[in-house]
């Protein structure tokens, strides 16, 4: 995988290590994590033997701050409060080497200071190698999360492991570590590969407190010639801001970060559309001191970074200083609107990912609020809408979604997405299934297919005809039907008989569809806009919200008509002039039919009128009432 420019068992150490420090290592690495201390039982000196674990967290991102040896095979450890702030230790990775073939232990981790977590629900450190360095979970058999009377009543993490491989260095996790170096290497590679075509540029947007980068990426390819012919009416461009790891130890929101850039950066339909309408600016590692050092929660100077955005000052928290400078430039500008900022971080006593957004006391604004939430519930399978929240809580003031919610114009949509240390729940609610890299990744790529869909929805991106979806995703499958987003039942006949079919993934017909042209194309057009997948997701008020009212297009309003005029796409031309024939030959038919009745009634014979259908409710469409609807016409 890009990114991984190099082992992270070999050790980018932050301390200077003597030769000899393992005999005679006082125990505490620098900044109170264990450098290579070798743990004897008692009674022992001299040289150690093969057996005396030898422990290790003196590099970057490891936390490991002390290890005791209780019994014959039993190791209490201790994990290293964050710099200047004791109250969070919940973060561990460290080292263990010099073990015995198949030697057997059992670790304590004794003072863990969160005691709401998944341990008890599938979440299990991960562990790997220098033989295996893919990381693998531990098995939920071998790990227990209790109150230990051992240990005041304290909260314990045990975990018992056999080490198979005498030569091996062992690293466990809390969760599989994206590095500060980690992410400047993923950087310099992606910006290495985008050659001549710019498709992002990066900059250092300020140094943190340690002279570490807070970098900001850009991606723009917002061209002239969109500035001038899809925003007639509206000269700004739309902005998108995603922030990450302000938490040091919420490594999967790297994770999900990173799988996003790759889909924004990457040659996908979707990304190409997003980049040349849309202006992204994302800062990947808002605490990259806090995540070097690290820390579980805190930056340098022990303040939590999600917290602080309301009080941040220069000297104190540079980064948050920096990056609300951006974003008031930003919001001030007259060339450029935010329309989102979204904060990723990730959750260690929830499963799945779910989103926290703002109240409002105005209910459309509110409402235009959960729109995006609600696509992204429809889009991700692992979205879990029970742990959505939104609130004004006075505890959560300091965080980035308030703060931008309260000094920022209306118009930002800032929510905090949030994604499981653990796993996510399967169809069934039961089954846990755990996440992996890649299924952080999928997480970020679900972001910007919401983001496309969400503009589709609001009328600023056009709803491509369902032809074109057929074209693009039978093309790339060699199957003449749009993508679908679960598998389709295999029986035809089970499929004809089904309420309401599965076309497509997108697509808010609601917004857009004239009616009459679901009925002219004898439902090619409709009929399949209609029983998209979207379905799952129904907006409280579809038919009462005009498109493009002030509902769901923000407050710097602009007309439908006029940017779908503008949008200069053939589809909508084409539509509307071959909506005007067949309304015009319709008009002369009725004529006729007309004519022909009055002479039916001058010859005294009384003709009941013909049933005619004018309103329909799309909420009560089904294929089968659409068939029978178009067949009465043709009748
Ligand atoms: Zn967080």
């Amino acid at each position: 995988m890009l990114g991984i420019a190099r082992d992270p068992l070999e050790h980018t150490s932050m301390y200077e290590r003597g030769s000899d420090d393992s005999e005679d290592s006082d125990g505490e690495g620098g900044l109170g994590n264990v450098s290579r201390v070798i743990i004897r039982p008692p009674g022992q000196s001299g040289k150690a033997k093969r057996g005396h674990l030898c422990f290790d967290a003196a590099f970057e991102t490891g936390n490991l701050g002390k290890a005791e040896l209780v019994g014959e095979f039993e190791y209490d450890l201790f994990l290293r409060p964050d710099t200047c702030n004791p109250r969070f230790r919940f973060w561990f990775n460290f080292t263990v080497d010099n073990v015995k073939q198949d030697q057997r232990v059992l670790f304590n981790i004794v003072n863990i200071s969160k005691s709401r977590n998944l341990f008890n629900s599938g979440l299990t450190p991960l562990v790997k190698s220098s033989s295996r360095p893919k990381w693998q979970r531990l098995s939920k058999r071998q790990v227990f999360f209790y109150r230990s009377a051992m240990h005041q009543g304290h909260y314990v993490l045990s975990f018992g492991f056999n080490f198979d491989k005498e030569e091996d260095v062992y690293m466990f996790a809390l969760a599989s570590p994206y590095s500060y170096s980690r992410l400047q290497s993923y950087l310099n590679v992606i910006d290495a590969r985008q050659g001549n075509e710019k498709r992002f540029t990066r900059c250092v947007l300020i140094k943190s407190l340690q002279n570490r980068n807070v970098d900001l990426l850009t991606i723009d390819q917002v061209t002239h010639s969109q500035r001038t012919t899809n925003r007639l009416e509206r000269s700004f461009i739309r902005v998108i801001v995603i922030l990450c790891r302000s938490h040091s130890s919420e490594a999967p929101a790297s994770h999900v970060c990173q799988g996003l850039i790759e889909f924004l950066v990457g040659n996908h339909p979707i990304a190409h559309v997003l980049r040349e309408n849309f202006v992204f600016k994302i800062v990947p590692m808002v605490n990259p001191d806090g995540v070097f050092l690290g820390n579980n929660r805190c930056n340098l100077m022990g303040q939590d970074m999600n917290r602080n955005w309301h009080v941040a000052s220069e000297f104190t928290q540079p980064e948050l200083h920096a990056i609300r400078n951006v974003l008031k430039e930003l919001d001030n500008s007259d060339t450029y609107q935010i329309d989102f900022v979204i904060d990723l971080h990730a959750n260690s006593s929830m499963h799945g990912c779910f989103i926290y957004g703002n109240t409002y006391e105005d209910v459309y604004r509110y409402e235009r609020h959960l729109v995006f939430p609600r696509l992204f519930a429809s889009n991700a399978k692992d979205y879990v809408a029970e742990h959505t929240m939104f609130n004004a809580d006075e505890r959560k003031a300091g965080s980035l979604r308030r703060y931008c919610c309260e000094r920022l114009s209306d118009t930002v949509n800032a929510y905090t997405l949030e994604v499981s240390m653990a796993g996510h729940y399967l169809r069934d609610g039961k089954t846990v299934a755990l996440y992996n890299e890649d299924g952080y990744h999928r997480v970020g790529r679900n972001v910007a297919r919401t983001l496309l869909q969400y503009y589709r929805f609001i009328n600023v991106l056009p709803v491509p005809l369902v032809s074109e979806m057929r074209l693009q995703g039978g093309g790339k499958r060699g199957r003449g039907r749009p993508r679908t987003h679960h598998s389709r039942s295999r029986s035809r006949t089970r499929y004809e008989v089904k309420p309401r079919a599965k076309t497509t993934r997108c697509h808010a017909p609601i917004s857009y569809t004239n009616l009459s042209i679901c009925y002219d194309s004898t439902g090619g057009v409709g009929g399949g806009g209609v029983s998209s997948d979207e379905g799952g997701f129904s907006p409280t008020r579809p038919l009462t919200i005009a498109p493009g009212s002030s509902t769901f297009s923000g407050c710097r309003n602009y007309r439908r008509a006029a940017t779908a005029a503008s949008c200069g796409h053939d589809q909508y031309s084409e539509l509307s002039s071959r909506h005007k024939r067949v309304t015009r030959a319709r008009e002369r038919e009725r004529e006729r039919e007309r004519e022909r009745e009055h002479t039916i009634e001058s010859m005294g014979v009384c003709v009941p009128p013909k049933p005619y259908l004018s309103i329909i409710d799309l909420n009560q469409l089904t294929r089968g009432s659409l068939k029978l609807k178009s067949s009465s016409f043709d009748s």
